[in-house]
């Protein structure tokens, strides 16, 4: 008999299981909140470090997954998970022979940074706002007119024991160089400045778009933190900060602060950690079996992970983390049945 998996998440991961499951031979369903497949990367506009159209990368898995006849479950929430299936709040049991939980990451409410005004002032906006943004087509002030002076904050709501994030989000510092440069692009009158706590580029052609930020795009790199900011009379934003560097405080005025938020652990974590008996990390994601040889596992058996639903992750290691996965599912019940 066929053997079914129940993916709890329709975004990048939980499709690109889906898909290496049925590929090797076993039947998998997605159950997804939204009424839509894609998570986060639909609101994406262009990915780092390539600028491949999100869209690009999307497209092919959506259509991909529709082709293959994966059983989707949409706008469809989970209340209780065990190693032999999903119960929905509709009521509905969907039973399975394994489960992959591939929920993602919740983003930081930069509402919480109350000290940037973001929701006070207009031109205060998020990396996600930005994005929107930029796949519109257009970058503008809140009046409609064009940005001639942009800051960009690194680690809002990360690395910041005040809002009880510690972890460091780990894309949003290769967003930011990526953002500064789509801004002079889009617009070329614009001085753009990273203010930055350290700049961790850790991914492949990362350093190096990095260094063309500088010397090609001439974004400007500062070494601090933003303390806090205040519109003035004709809406543009005051910034406080002190350069690091030169142990200097600073201030600046901008017509649009872009706050990089980053990323929190999905808040079901908590009510799918309890009903199933996994346990969480103290950042909030769900504990692995192992840092090692056990990171898609859970430590119960039928349990698996795909992409952010443990840490941070990039677009690109959760399309790889998801093949690891699947594989991980696939010799899992082939022991079990003795196959
Ligand atoms: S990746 Fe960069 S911006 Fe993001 S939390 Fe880490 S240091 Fe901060």
């Amino acid at each position: 008999m066929v053997k079914r998996v129940v993916i709890i998440g329709g975004g990048a991961a939980g499709m690109q299981t889906a898909l290496e499951l049925k590929a090797r031979g076993l039947e998998p369903s997605i159950i997804e909140r939204d009424i839509e497949l894609g998570g986060k990367v639909r609101g994406w506009h262009i990915l780092f470090p390539t600028f491949t159209s999100a869209e690009e990368v999307l497209r092919p898995l959506v259509e991909r997954v529709k082709s293959e006849r994966i059983r989707c479950f949409l706008g469809q929430e989970v209340t209780a998970v065990a190693s032999d299936g999903v119960m929905l709040r509709s009521g509905e049991r969907v039973m399975a022979d394994a489960v992959v939980v591939a929920t993602g990451f919740t983003l930081f409410d930069a509402h919480r940074k109350q000290e940037y005004g973001y929701g006070l002032y207009n031109n205060v906006i998020t990396s996600v706002d930005l994005e929107r943004m930029m796949k519109s087509g257009r970058v503008t002030l809140s009046d409609g007119s064009e940005p001639r002076r942009i800051a960009i904050l690194h680690c809002v709501g990360s690395r910041d024991e005040k809002v009880g994030q510690r972890h460091c989000s780990k894309v949003c510092c290769i967003t930011g160089v990526k953002q500064a440069i789509e801004l002079r692009r889009m617009c070329p009158e614009a001085d753009v400045f990273n203010f930055y706590m350290d700049i961790r580029m850790f991914g492949p052609g990362y350093e190096e778009l990095y260094r063309e930020a500088q010397e090609r795009y001439n974004v400007h790199f500062v070494r601090g933190r933003i303390s806090e900011a205040a519109e003035t009379i004709n809406e543009r934003i005051q910034i406080k900060a002190e350069d690091t560097l030169t142990g200097r405080p600073l201030r600046m005025t901008v017509d649009l602060l872009v706050l990089l938020v980053g990323m929190s652990p999905n808040y079901e974590n908590r009510d799918i950690a309890l009903s199933a008996g996994l346990p969480l990390a103290p950042n909030g994601f769900f504990k692995a079996k192992d840092s090692f040889l056990g990171a898609v596992m859970s430590e119960r058996e039928g349990i698996f992970f795909a992409g952010a639903a443990t840490a941070p992750k990039s677009l690109a290691d959760t399309l790889a983390e998801a093949s690891l996965t699947a594989s991980a599912v696939d010799a899992y019940l082939k022991r079990r049945f003795n196959e």
